[in-house]
């Protein structure tokens, strides 16, 4: 693959990393970018520097934010005594846009999985155990139905069990392997409202 100059190779080479993105996209997006008024390079360049830089953790829920508590576990008016569990920020952003849950989330970042080599010490799983010290009625486990989500929910289950607070897991429905994210809000209302006891 000579056919460019070495700096769009290493362009293309960067972009075909990212998800989703194909060696044909990577290409169309290169030459796209390199076409680009230069202001408007800077101004994409900063603005990815600039939210790398600034976004980080929630110190509870551990979404994705640029103030020391997120938005939603800032709300007095949201209940902190249920905690949904979910596998990242996009899945949390997918209840948001319903309006229609009133409790607290917690961010895993990620999902166990034996064949990728994730084990419950990759993703947030301490930091729920220690949330669960407080006063919580209830911990709703919205994973993905996907083979890791499925692991990680039955995983979290046999933790929290013997502390006594209720456990439990929103309805399938969802499509397997499907990400929440993509899930229609009627659905995701649906499979939150027909969760079942674990
Ligand atoms: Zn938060």
């Amino acid at each position: 693959m000579d056919l460019y100059s070495g700096h769009i190779n290493k362009l293309i080479e960067e972009l075909s990393g990212l998800p989703g993105i194909g060696t044909k996209s990577a290409q169309r997006l290169a030459f796209h970018l390199i076409n680009l008024p230069q202001e408007r390079v800077d101004r994409l360049a900063r603005t990815m520097m600039e939210a790398k830089a600034n976004v980080r953790y929630c110190k509870e829920c551990f979404t994705l934010t640029d103030k020391e508590v997120c938005p939603v576990c800032a709300n007095e008016g949201r209940d902190h005594r249920m905690i949904m569990v979910v596998e990242n920020a996009r899945d949390l952003a997918a209840y948001e846009k319903t309006g229609k849950y009133m409790g607290v989330y917690h961010v895993l970042h990620g999902a166990i999985s034996p064949m990728l080599g994730i084990g419950p010490n990759d993703i947030k799983l301490k930091e729920l155990m220690q949330r669960l010290q407080t006063d919580i009625a209830e911990v709703i486990i919205a994973t993905n139905s996907s083979l890791e989500g499925e692991t990680t929910a039955m995983y979290i289950s046999k933790l929290i069990k013997p502390t006594g607070i209720r456990v439990t897991r929103i309805a399938s429905g969802v499509p397997v392997g499907g990400d929440l994210e993509y899930i229609d809000e009627v659905t995701l209302l649906r499979a939150l409202e027909g969760r079942t006891e674990l």
